[in-house]
């Protein structure tokens, strides 16, 4: 039997902040992952200004900047008529130190987390190593694990469940996620076509309404990401194949020619909410805890704030003497954020962009273009949609 003071299940963006903030406290931390490295998979893209404050300590911001892409506006955005509505986030300047979005590969994020643990002698990372079970009692958590030098128990004093939209710790708690999955099917897909010299003033982070349909457009230094959704009547299938994706695109740009598609994904989304973040000595965080619709890029965000709140819980019980008790206001301080900040957040952001009535988006339009040019209505739209809100409503519940 191995030994750790906290087990971290999955060494996605929030498991390896979590290993980082425990491991520069000299907590012997352990974190298990079943994948041999970080997945590169197409998914986080946007890191907002508060994420981006709690990451400079450690000095991930700094690389962050170097390999993202600054965006100090995002719109919603009329197609082809390019009538928009466009935050400007130096609105929130005074209430972080990055009044901006950050456009930054989740992979490459990870790769920055992995980097500054590695650093840590006290942080071990177990690629290629799956947990398999897991029992806990008064003293300890005892988690099984399955890698190609056989199985194994690790014990700990406690274990962080970031293992994912699959969760298998959240299974063998037994906790149920309650929710339902959206219909839509989403095309992802890459490529370097500038669609900003072809979009008058096009922001990096654009949600587009198309007749009949949407996209959205999310830019990274040296490519775009856009967001497809296949017409009516057409199969996921279908819309996999080169030439409906073409057709997509032309759409957006219809005198672009052949547009080069780098990388292409279908996505489905859920949104859900488990019914309980902690058990015993186990913890859940990030998509293993709340699922929601990208749409406003919050679910990576929201699992790494959760790292920072339950890890500061953790540092205070295991290095400072505070009362256990404190770790129960985990859960109360992040799950109603999770439920009522993001989840229903994102859900409201997805319904509007699957407005299709031209009069009901048209008025939609007017009233963000009333809320952009308020300089009060903008900064408390803005606080919200950033997440500094529902960092500050955790803070301030005891
Ligand atoms: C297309 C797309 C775009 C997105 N864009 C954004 C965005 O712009 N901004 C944003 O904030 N969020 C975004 N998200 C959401 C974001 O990707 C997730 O919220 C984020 O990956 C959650 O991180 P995590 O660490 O909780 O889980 P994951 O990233 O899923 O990591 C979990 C890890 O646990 C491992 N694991 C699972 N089971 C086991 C086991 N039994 N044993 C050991 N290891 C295990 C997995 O291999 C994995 O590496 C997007 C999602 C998608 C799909």
């Amino acid at each position: 039997m191995r030994q750790a003071t906290v087990v971290i299940v999955g060494a996605g963006p929030v498991g390896l902040t979590a290993a980082l903030l425990l491991g520069h406290q000299d907590i012997r931390v352990t974190v298990l992952e079943a994948e041999s490295a970080i997945s590169d998979d197409l998914r986080a893209s946007t890191f907002h200004p508060p994420t981006l404050d709690m990451m400079a300590p450690y000095g991930i911001t700094a690389r962050m900047l170097e390999e993202g892409l600054i965006c100090p506006t995002w719109q919603i955005r009329m197609h082809p008529t390019g009538d928009r509505a466009v935050f400007d986030l130096s609105a929130l300047a005074g209430e972080t130190d990055h009044p901006y979005r950050l456009q930054c590969e989740q992979s490459k994020f990870g790769q920055f987390l992995l980097d500054a643990v590695g650093a840590l002698p006290n942080v071990t990372v177990r690629f290629s190593t799956q947990v398999t079970g897991l029992r806990q009692d008064g003293d300890k958590v005892y988690v099984n694990t399955q890698s190609p030098a056989g199985a194994e128990v690790l014990t700990a004093d406690y274990c962080i469940g970031a293992d994912g939209a699959r969760s298998t710790i959240r299974r063998l708690l037994d906790i149920d996620m309650a929710g339902d999955i959206y219909p839509e099917t989403t095309i992802l897909a890459t490529t370097r076509f500038p669609f900003h010299e072809h979009l008058d003033d096009l922001s990096n982070v654009s949600y587009c309404w198309k007749p009949g349909g949407t996209f959205s457009l999310l830019r990274l230094p040296d490519l775009w990401r856009v967001s497809l959704h296949p017409r009516e009547g057409v199969s996921v299938e279908q819309a996999m194949t080169p030439e409906v994706q073409q057709e997509m695109l032309h759409d957006i740009v219809p005198e672009a020619g052949d547009i080069e598609v780098l990388k292409t994904r279908p996505y489905r989304i859920h949104r859900r909410l488990a019914a309980a973040y902690r058990q015993g000595r186990v913890f859940l965080a990030g998509d293993a805890a709340h699922l929601n619709s990208p749409s406003g890029g919050m679910g990576m965000n929201g699992g790494i704030h959760d790292a920072f709140n339950l890890c500061e819980k953790f540092i205070a019980v295991l290095t400072e003497g505070a009362d256990v008790s404190i770790l129960d206001r985990y859960e109360r301080q992040r799950r109603p954020v999770a439920e009522e900040e993001i989840i229903q957040q994102a859900h409201r952001n997805r319904s509007r962009m699957r407005e299709h009535d031209p009069e009901r988006r048209r008025a939609i339009l007017d009233d963000l273009q009333r809320t952009t040019s308020d300089p009060v209505k903008l900064k408390s739209y803005l606080m919200k949609s950033s997440m500094i809100d529902g960092l500050r409503r955790a803070a301030a519940t005891a």
